[in-house]
This record gives structure tokens, sequence and C-alpha cells, in this order.
């Protein structure tokens, strides 16, 4: 199997200001392209080789693993996003987060703190078990909770890549400015 980067749904100057071109042109044209690249090599010759990406992320260790998921949580990533996003999720998911975070405002607050307080490379998940209950889940470096049988809702990526050109050190300003362009339909969608 050989696993192919997926066009964005939006141009690449579509999320500005919120992430702008030159970010998206390095975050998705070349750290992505990396991560999709390595896996290509990686499971070449592996019994990985025609395993489902989500298989793979459940089994593998190292620098497999770990580019595997680097691969899925982007594609997850850029996939959350929409130039017409931001407001608040409803239907069920919309109701879920106000019942067990109290408003979208506390848990908008709670996920920005999370984020920002990952020490070093990572990603903050929202997700849900099997019985519908949500987690806000910081995660170092390529973590991703398949692996712990839960279910991705959302996830920002906390790496400084993704927004060193943007914020600089500015972390919880960029995570804060990233529900501006939250798509809530597709995230909904997977809840
Ligand atoms: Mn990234």
């Amino acid at each position: 199997m050989i696993y192919t980067q997926p066009k964005l749904p939006y141009a690449n100057d579509a999320l500005q200001p919120v992430i702008s071109s030159e970010t998206i042109d390095y975050h998705y044209g070349k750290h992505e392209k990396a991560y999709i690249d390595n896996l290509n090599n990686l499971i070449k010759g592996t019994e990985f080789e025609d395993d489902e990406l989500e298989d793979i992320i459940r089994r593998a260790e190292g620098p497999l693993f770990n580019n595997a998921s680097q691969a899925w949580n982007h594609i997850f990533y850029f996939f959350s996003f929409s130039p017409d996003g931001g407001g608040e999720p409803s239907g069920e998911l919309g109701q879920a987060i106000k019942e067990q975070f109290g408003s979208f405002e506390s848990f908008k607050d709670k996920f920005v703190e999370e984020g920002t307080k990952i020490f070093g490379s990572g990603w903050v998940w929202l997700a849900r078990d099997e019985a519908g209950k949500l987690f806000i889940l910081p995660r170092s470096n390529a973590g991703n909770p398949l692996t712990e049988g839960l279910t991705p809702i959302l996830v920002f990526d906390v790496w400084e890549h993704a927004y060193y050109l943007d914020y600089q050190n500015r972390r919880a300003d960029y995570l804060r400015r990233l529900f501006d362009i939250v798509d809530w339909d597709i995230v909904e969608s997977r809840y």
C-alpha cells in the first residue's frame, strides 16, 4: 500500500489570518508530506505493508509508529478547519460538551489550557469513549487516542512548526484563534 497525501479542502491562503499561507506551505507542504513519505518508506517489506493506517498506529512502535501517527494526526488536523468555520458545535456533540464541561466557553478554556501546558511537542485532543464520554487529552510527540482505545474527535497541533511563523512563542494565542476556523460540521460527524 502506498499512502498519498490528501489535497487540502481549501486554498493555502484561505485560513488567513488564523493560519498564514506560509505556515500551510511549510506545515502541510513539507512537514505532513515528510511524515507520509517516511511512512511509505518504513512499511516497505514489513508485516505492516498492507495494513490500514489506524492499525499501524495501534500496533507499531518506534519510528514507524511516530511517522504513521504523525501522518494520521496531520491529516485529521488539516481536515478540521474551514474558512467558513468557527462558532459553536450543535447537535449531539454540542450537547455533550455542555453537559460534560459546563459550557462551550469552559470547554474551550480547558482545551487551550491543556494544549498550552504540554511540555515540548505534542497534540491536544478531544476524544470520546464508547459510551460517548468526552476527554481532553494532552499528548506528547506523536501521541494519538487510538492507542488508548478512544475515538479522536478534534485535535490541535502544538508542535512549534504549527504556529511559530505566525505566533512565535504565543502558543495559547494560536490555540485560541484556531477555534475561529474549526469546521464543526466535520467535527460533529466524528462524534
Ligand atoms: Mn505539525
